[in-house]
C-alpha cells in the first residue's frame, strides 16, 4: 500500500477532468521540514511557528534563532512556498515563556493574534525573523485567530514597522512578502468579504473553526459522538469563504484536519479549493485520492 503510494511522487495533483489543486504539507517541529520533503508536497501551508515558544522553556525564542528555523526551511523548500504562522499561542497551546496569567476559558482567551498585538514587541520579534528569512526562498505570513478587521490592520502596521526597521539597518527582505489570515472562527467567515480585501491569502482552520462552531472544546473526549466534523453548518462556512475569497480573485486553501479527510475531498475540489494543507504523511493518500475523481 505505502508502496502503491510512492508511485505518486513527482505527479500531478490533477481530477480525471483536468482540475487541479495544490497539495501542501504542514509542519510543527524543525525535524518536519525533513518530513515535508520527502512527502512530495507542493510546499509548507501551514508552519506552526509555536514550537519555538514552547520547546524554548520559560526563555522567549530570541531573533536570531527564530530567522534560522525560518531560513532553513525557506531555503530547504528551495521555490515552494513556505506559509509561516505567526505564533498561534494561549488555549491548548501554552507557553511557560509568555506570561498571559490564568484564565478561566483558554480556549476563549487570550490566544493567537490577540496576544500578539498584546505584546507587541514579542511579535514584532517574529515578524522582523521571518521577514529576514524571506529572501531565501518563497515565504510569506499568516495570522491565526483572526476574528476582525482591526486586527489585521493592526497587524500589518506592525509589519511595515518591522520592515522600516530592517530596511533602516539595511537588512534584507521580501518588500512584497504576501499576507495571509486564516479562517478558524464565526466571526472570519462571517467578514470574509471584507478581510478578502484585506489579506493577499487565505487559510481555513477546520479545527478550530468546528469548535467554535458547534461551541464543543476539540480537546474533549467525552464530546466524540457530538462533535461531528462534517456538520452541514460547517461545509456551508467553507463555501461561503471559498465564494468571498473568489470574489477578490485570491486563493482560498484548508489546512485543518479536514484537509486530509477523503471523504471530502470532492466537495473541496468542486467548491474550487486551491490548496489543501496537510499532515505530510498524508500528502500522498490526497494525491491520490484527487486522481481517481472525475
Ligand atoms: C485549525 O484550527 O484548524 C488549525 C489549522 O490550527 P491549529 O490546529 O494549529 O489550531
Ligand atoms: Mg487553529
Amino acid at each position: 500500500h505505502v508502496k502503491n503510494l510512492e508511485r505518486l511522487k513527482g505527479k500531478e495533483n490533477v481530477t480525471q477532468s483536468g482540475q487541479r489543486i495544490d497539495v501542501c504539507a504542514n509542519i510543527g517541529t524543525r525535524e518536519d521540514i525533513e518530513n515535508v520533503i520527502r512527502s512530495d508536497a507542493g510546499g509548507i501551508g501551514l508552519f506552526r511557528s509555536e514550537f519555538l515558544y514552547m520547546d524554548n522553556g520559560a526563555k522567549l525564542p530570541t531573533e536570531e534563532q527564530q530567522f534560522q528555523v525560518y531560513k532553513l526551511a525557506a531555503e530547504s523548500m528551495g521555490v515552494k512556498k513556505v506559509v509561516i504562522r505567526t505564533a498561534d499561542l494561549g488555549g491548548e497551546k501554552q507557553a511557560d515563556c509568555l506570561d498571559i496569567g490564568k484564565e478561566a476559558n483558554p480556549s476563549m482567551g487570550l490566544r493567537g493574534i490577540r496576544i500578539s498585538l498584546e505584546k507587541e514587541e514579542i511579535f514584532k520579534t517574529q515578524l522582523r525573523a521571518i521577514l529576514r528569512a524571506s529572501v531565501y526562498g518563497n515565504v510569506s505570513i499568516m495570522f491565526p485567530m483572526v476574528t476582525s478587521m482591526e486586527e489585521v490592520t493592526r497587524a500589518k502596521l506592525l509589519l511595515e514597522t518591522a520592515k522600516r526597521e530592517l530596511k533602516a539597518e539595511k537588512s534584507a527582505f521580501d518588500e512584497e512578502i504576501q499576507v495571509g489570515v486564516m479562517i478558524e472562527t464565526p466571526a472570519a467567515v462571517m467578514i470574509s468579504g471584507e478581510l478578502a480585501r484585506e489579506a493577499d491569502f487565505f487559510s481555513i482552520g477546520t479545527n478550530d473553526l468546528t469548535q467554535f462552531t458547534l461551541g464543543m472544546d476539540r480537546e474533549n473526549d467525552k464530546l466524540t459522538k457530538f462533535y461531528n466534523p462534517h456538520h452541514p453548518a460547517l461545509i456551508k462556512m467553507i463555501r461561503i469563504v471559498a465564494n468571498n475569497v473568489h470574489l477578490e480573485g485570491k486563493k482560498i486553501s484548508i489546512c485543518g484536519d479536514l484537509a486530509a479527510d477523503l471523504d471530502l475531498t470532492e466537495t473541496f475540489v468542486q467548491m474550487g479549493i486551491d490548496e489543501l494543507s496537510v499532515a505530510p504523511g498524508q500528502v500522498l493518500a490526497l494525491r491520490k485520492k484527487i486522481r481517481e475523481i472525475q
